[in-house]
C-alpha cells in the first residue's frame, strides 16, 4: 500500500522539526508543510517565520526526505475579525481555540480541495497548548470536511524536548511569544514584571520544557 498524502499544517520551523522528524520516521506518509498562521502580529513577523520554515525543509532536504511547502498567504483581518472581543483572554482561553479552528479548518479544506488523505497540525507539540481541545476541533472539522484527522500528540515521547533540540541544530529563529499580537502583549507584560530585567520569557527554557503538560 502506497503512503498516505498528509497535509501537516504548521505553526512554525521549531514546532513542526520534531512533529515531521517522527512523522518520517512512521514511514506511513507523504508529507507536505501547510503555512497557515494569519493570526501572526505583523507582515515581517510573519515573512521572518516562513523564511525559517522553508530554510529547515530545505536542510532536511539534503539529508534526503523531502517535504513540501505550501502557504496559504498572509491574512490577518479574519484572524482578527473572529478573535473581536476576546483579545483580553490569556493563552490557552477562548481566543485560542478560534485561532485553532480557523487554521485547521483551512488546512483541512485545502486537504480536501487538493486530494490529500487527511490532515494534522504541529500545535500539540507545545507545552502551552492543550492536547484535548485540539484534538476535539480537529475531530469536528474530520466529520464536517470527510477528511482524516491524524490527532497526533506530539508533546507525548518528549516531543517538545526534541522540537527545541532540532531547532538548536538548525539555529533556528525561536520566537518568545506564540504569535499574535496579544501574545505579544503578554509577553512583554510578563517581562516588564520578571524581577525587572525587561527580559522576555524564554519558551523555550527548562521550565518550560518539564511543564506538566509536557510530560502528560
Ligand atoms: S496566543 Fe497563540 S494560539 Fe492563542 S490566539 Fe494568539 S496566536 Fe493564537
Amino acid at each position: 500500500m502506497g503512503k498516505k498524502k498528509l497535509l501537516l499544517h504548521s505553526c512554525c520551523g521549531p514546532c513542526s522539526t520534531a512533529v515531521i522528524e517522527r512523522l518520517l520516521e512512521d514511514g506511513g506518509y507523504s508529507v507536505s508543510v501547510f503555512y497557515c498562521n494569519p493570526n501572526i502580529t505583523d507582515p515581517e513577523e510573519y515573512a521572518h517565520r516562513k523564511s525559517e520554515q522553508i530554510r529547515f525543509l530545505e536542510e532536511l532536504a539534503k539529508l534526503g526526505p523531502e517535504v513540501s511547502f505550501i502557504d496559504a498567504d498572509y491574512d490577518p483581518e479574519r484572524f482578527l475579525a473572529a478573535v473581536k472581543g476576546l483579545e483580553e483572554e490569556p493563552e490557552g482561553g477562548a481566543r485560542c481555540s478560534v485561532c485553532f479552528e480557523m487554521r485547521m479548518r483551512r488546512t483541512a479544506q485545502y486537504a480536501a480541495d487538493h486530494g490529500f488523505d487527511c490532515f494534522d497540525t504541529t500545535l500539540t507539540v507545545s507545552p502551552y497548548k492543550n492536547y484535548d481541545v485540539i484534538s476535539s476541533i480537529g475531530r469536528r472539522i474530520s466529520e464536517e470536511t470527510g477528511v482524516e484527522y491524524l490527532s497526533g500528540n506530539y508533546k507525548k515521547k518528549d516531543g517538545y524536548r526534541r522540537s527545541v533540540e532540532l531547532s538548536r541544530k538548525y539555529g533556528l529563529y525561536r520566537q518568545h511569544f506564540c504569535g499574535c499580537a496579544f501574545s505579544l502583549r503578554d509577553a512583554q507584560r510578563k517581562a516588564a514584571g520578571s524581577a525587572g530585567t525587561g527580559a522576555p520569557e524564554d519558551r523555550n527554557a527548562p521550565a518550560a520544557l518539564t511543564s506538566p503538560e509536557v510530560l502528560a
